[in-house]
């Protein structure tokens, strides 16, 4: 079970709506401080642990900023997320790049930033050394294949789209060993939001066993395994939290069982994980418009699946708190919806609620990661500002709402007017 609270009183949200027009997304600095510091001691017994931020989930500098004071990279797939970990300051080995399909220019400016590359595919090898050359630490992204489950969003691995075949991966450390490279990494994801922590513990395992197995038969030493993302947040509030220590103990065992006893230590550890970081800390805060009844109940918010589509595109459950309402009696079942013009544009289906009327103010919660990032501007809909709740109390926008300017700045509307 899990608790879901929010972090403000009705009064401090009041006074929130009244600087900031709704919706808009914001982000609870101290718990992300908080959890951030847990995921550390969670593998303390590893000094070269290093989480790097899967920067898609919540592509915000003021976010990246403070994860990186708490020590984490930046975990990187393309042109602008490099730009953004350049902008912060996150730089060299402080930057995973996992980039798949990747162009030559991003993999220039990978190389420029001097970031650690990890490829997907055994031909990128060629390609990386034609275009930008090639650097003297590489990872590759292992795909296990039938032999592991996956769960629903990356599919089975078999089915996914990324990352070597084991065979493909000895072929691929034997050809940078010839070419002189001298330091090695190893990667894999093949789930998303997974909250069993024995798929974590048995990824590592999967990984430990594997640098001894390739470090034997090529005479090449390992610097880090990197265990992927993919760790789940319960966005239910019947689920639970992935128990972080847990992993953490279950993974050191590991290491020492398989890496130490193989002569394969020291090996760092890394995790690129986006969701568990900011994912429960976020919250999409949108107020209510229009109530309609017909064959059904509706709220209608002034938000809409732009600013968070996990709802519409997965079936996704997220919790929704009427502000000041929680102690009623949830007894109102409705759809909540968007005004978008496509009807799975809807936040929840048959959910209980207090009665709400409108202009109550509804907060959709676990919505600060792969939400604001997932947004799009379909039907003309601007993308919301982002808040940050500081650690002191006082809030700041860390991104302003799109305007229609914004919506219209890729068009020459003055050519557009007389074009015939
Ligand atoms: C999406 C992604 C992540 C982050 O996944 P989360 O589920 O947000 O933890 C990490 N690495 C790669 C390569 C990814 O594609």
């Amino acid at each position: 079970m899990t608790e879901k609270t929010i972090p403000f009183t009705r009064e401090q949200l009041s006074d929130i709506t009244a600087r900031f027009p709704t919706p808009f997304h914001i982000y609870d600095e101290k718990a992300i401080r908080e959890n951030a510091r847990n995921l550390k001691n969670a593998f303390n017994w590893c000094s070269s642990f290093k989480e790097f931020f899967a920067v898609k989930a919540a592509p915000n500098p003021f976010l990246i900023q403070i994860l990186k004071s708490v020590g984490f990279g930046t975990d990187c797939s393309s042109l602008p997320e490099l730009l953004l970990s350049q902008t912060c300051g996150i730089t060299g080995e402080e930057i995973m790049f996992s980039s798949n399909d990747t162009p030559a220019e991003e993999f220039k400016k990978a190389r420029e930033l001097g970031a650690v590359i990890n490829l997907d595919d055994i031909s990128h090898i060629n390609f990386l050394e034609a275009h930008a050359g090639l650097p003297d630490l590489i990872c590759f992204r292992y795909n296990p294949g039938p032999l592991r489950g996956g769960n629903g969003i990356i599919g089975t691995p078999e089915e996914a789209k990324y990352g070597f075949t084991k065979e493909q991966l000895f072929e691929g450390y034997r050809i940078l060993r010839d070419k002189g490279i001298k330091r090695f990494g190893l990667h894999t994801m093949v789930a998303s939001n997974e909250l069993d922590p024995t798929y974590f513990i048995e990824t590592g395992r999967m990984l430990f066993e594997l640098v001894v197995e390739i470090s034997r038969t090529l005479g090449i030493s390992f610097d880090f395994v990197n265990l992927g993302g993919g760790i789940g947040i319960p966005y239910h509030p019947n689920q639970d939290a992935v128990p972080l220590d847990v992993v953490g103990k279950e993974i050191h065992k590991l290491y020492n069982e398989i890496i130490v006893t193989s002569g394969n230590h020291p090996l760092k550890i890394y995790l690129e994980c986006g969701r568990m970081i900011t994912g429960p800390y976020g919250y999409l805060v949108s107020k209510v418009r229009h109530l309609k009844k017909t064959y059904k109940n509706y709220v209608g918010l002034d938000s809409c699946m732009t600013d968070l589509m996990r709802p519409a595109l997965y079936g996704a459950y997220h919790h929704i708190t009427v502000v000041g309402k929680e102690h009623l009696p949830h007894d109102f079942e409705c759809d909540v919806t968007g005004s978008l013009c496509e009807n799975n544009d809807k936040f929840a289906i048959n959910r209980k609620l207090p009665s709400v009327e409108p202009g109550d103010v509804i907060v959709i919660h676990d919505a600060g990661a792969h939400g604001y990032a997932m947004g799009f501007n379909y039907n003309g809909k601007l993308r919301s500002a982002e808040l940050l709740l500081r650690t002191d109390g006082t809030v700041v926008q860390i991104r302003r709402a799109e305007t229609a300017q914004d919506y219209f700045a890729t068009l020459d509307l003055e050519m557009a007017a007389t074009f015939s």
